[in-house]
């Protein structure tokens, strides 16, 4: 058991790394076919999260997409960040922008959760 979650956790990881685009559990599902089940899925996925090694982002059609963590540890998840999906080709990418974001004194934010669609550079001409 330990054997074969360790081996699909490996798969979802390179995938992810693989990947142009932040996935969706439904786009892993499909890649890794048979190979590994929906709960395991989610559930390798949501100890990447706390790992530090990816992050989940909430697109505007409501799913959970996931991205490598670029500068992220266990304890400290820098995403002041918007994610942006292509509506030409689908795909979801973390902006390299980081933004400093004014809030009222005394407000501390733990999560960000910022979300442009549009055109990517590839489709916008
Ligand atoms: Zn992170
Ligand atoms: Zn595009
Ligand atoms: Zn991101």
């Amino acid at each position: 058991m330990a054997k074969r979650n360790t081996k699909a956790k490996q798969l979802i990881l390179d995938s992810l790394r693989n990947s142009q685009s932040a996935v969706s559990q439904e786009i892993l599902q499909k890649e890794l076919g048979t190979e590994v089940d929906r709960a395991t899925i989610y559930r390798i996925l949501n100890s990447f999260c706390d790992d530090g090694i990816v992050h989940k982002i909430l697109g505007d059609d409501g799913k959970y997409y996931f991205a490598f963590c670029i500068h992220c540890s266990e304890k400290a998840h820098q995403h002041n960040h918007f994610h942006f999906r292509c509506l030409q080709c689908g795909n979801i990418e973390c902006l390299p922008n980081e933004l400093e974001i004014p809030l009222p004194k005394g407000y501390r934010p733990v999560n960000f959760n910022g979300f442009i669609s549009g055109y990517c550079s590839n489709c916008s001409n």
